[in-house]
């Protein structure tokens, strides 16, 4: 049985005060949830103030991004390592706002993917087409290109470490969310890669996570679907209030 997963991704938000106020307001309202798994993946400044807060809770604590060296010349940049020291237990790679803004690529992805794996950590590897992709009835090529290409030379055990993301780039911080159906059918998609990749047998062990515009009003829904095994968030995970109702979802 999977269980579901929900990742908060707070991008270029919360500052250090801003993470110890928001977690003094989210921890007394979050009822853990043994179905339910939960991350929060703040900017790389306030990762030490954020584990500190959740050092005693069993929230995960995450990054949003991370270098597939482990150390050398690389300005302004972090590696899978220096995360796993100051606690992190995965990072969100391939998110399309790095892929559009920063010019990451499906090659780069993969790179940090089994850098993130060699390491320990789980990379939650972000896949999903733009509107102009949809319209041209190309959303099912570009997510199997971006998994293929950016799970490459995963072995199928390692595979089984591995949380896909589906986030459809128009769905993105817009409020409109895909429908149930739109976003199940690609779930279904990717879990077919995942077994063309590493077998059945992990392709069911696979969490699929949905992203776009979740909040604590449309999560349950999605979640309902047989394929979407939780949510990344990214808007609604900065309100203490919204995101503890969110991760308290009863499908
Ligand atoms: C995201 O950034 O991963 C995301 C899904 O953002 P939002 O929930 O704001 O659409």
């Amino acid at each position: 049985m999977r269980k579901y997963l929900i990742i908060g991704n707070w991008k270029m938000n919360q500052n250090r005060s801003e993470t110890a106020a928001f977690l003094d307001d989210f921890l007394p309202l979050y009822k853990k949830n043994e179905d339910v798994e939960v991350g929060i993946a703040p900017p790389f400044t306030s990762i030490g103030v954020c584990g500190d807060k959740l050092s005693e809770s069993s929230i995960f604590l995450g990054a949003q991004n991370c270098h597939w060296e482990d150390s050398g010349a690389y300005t302004g940049e972090i590696s899978a390592g220096m995360l796993k020291e100051c606690g992190c237990s995965f990072a969100i790679i391939g998110h399309s706002e790095r892929r559009q803004l920063f010019g990451e690529s499906d090659e780069g992805v993969n790179k940090r993917a089994l850098a993130l794996l060699s390491a320990g950590l789980t990379p939650i590897v972000c896949v999903g087409e733009t509107l102009d992709e949809r319209e041209q009835g190309e959303a099912f090529n570009v997510v199997t290109r971006q998994l293929e290409r950016g799970l490459a030379g995963v072995s199928p055990e390692k595979l089984s470490q591995v949380v896909v993301a589906y986030e459809p780039v128009w769905a993105i911080g817009t409020g409109k969310t895909a429908s149930t159906a739109q976003a199940q059918e690609v779930h279904k998609l990717i879990r077919k890669v995942i077994a063309k990749l590493g077998g059945d047998s992990i392709s069911q062990q696979t969490r699929i996570l949905y992203g776009g515009s979740v909040n604590d009003k449309n999560a349950a829904s999605l979640l309902r679907e047989n394929d979407i095994d939780g949510a990344l968030v990214g808007g609604a995970s900065l309100d203490a209030q919204k995101f503890a109702s969110l991760v308290g979802f009863r499908v």
